[in-house]
């Protein structure tokens, strides 16, 4: 049977690879790199779900396939979400992880309230249809840096029921348990659910 294309709003080989790792064959993933796609895409919205749209209405507008975008972030509580969708950029450009941390653990210096959530959006365009997915993992931000794994703010955030960081624990811990591997795992569940349909 033809497979069908969706087309994922990323130049990330890491979560292409993640993705195809769970889905059924009967849908092909291609990523920006892929199909040639080199412009970058504005990430001007303020919320993860304005940016995912943003990205995933790119691609829908100039090429109307079956498309998805994602978009994540850190947000803490008594910072009132803060840095969301600024998560990348928090401690201004280039982007530096070590810079964006120690600006949270200032930020976050003497504070006994330290719940906070990574939170995942994905947007995605399916035979004309628009379907939103999130996918949030809840933790703490610890009062300094421990690990080396990951990437970003791992390694200061604890997720709750686990005493070690994103960044001490093992990659296949994260995928489960973490955001963007829930909201990945609502949108393939939903497409296994049409690709049923449709077989
Ligand atoms: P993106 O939308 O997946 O590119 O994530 C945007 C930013 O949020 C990243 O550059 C990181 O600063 C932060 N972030 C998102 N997901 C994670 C994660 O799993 N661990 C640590 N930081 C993350």
């Amino acid at each position: 049977m033809k497979k069908t294309s969706l087309l994922f709003a990323t130049h990330n080989a890491n979560k292409v690879a993640e993705i195809k790792k769970f889905i059924h064959a009967n849908y092909a993933i291609q990523s920006l790199a892929d199909i040639g796609w080199s412009e970058p895409i504005p990430e001007t919205g303020n919320t993860l779900e304005e940016n995912a749209w943003i990205k995933a209405n790119t691609l829908f507008t100039a090429l109307h396939t079956d498309c998805f975008a994602d978009d994540s972030g850190l947000e803490i509580d008594v910072l009132d979400g803060q840095p969301g969708v600024y998560s990348a950029r928090f401690s201004g450009l280039p982007m530096d992880a070590n810079k964006n941390m120690a600006k949270v653990l200032q930020l976050m210096d003497g504070k006994n309230e330290r719940q906070a959530q990574f939170r995942t959006v994905m947007a995605l365009y399916f035979q004309g249809e628009r379907h939103s997915f999130e996918g949030i993992v809840r933790g703490s931000i610890i009062t300094k840096k421990q690990g080396s794994g990951g990437f970003g703010y791992d390694p200061i955030f604890m997720p709750d029921g686990y005493t070690k960081t994103f960044a001490e624990l093992a990659p296949e811990i994260k995928n489960q348990i973490g955001h963007r591997g829930k909201a990945l795992k609502k949108m393939i569940d939903f497409l296994h659910q049409r690709c049923a349909d449709i077989i």
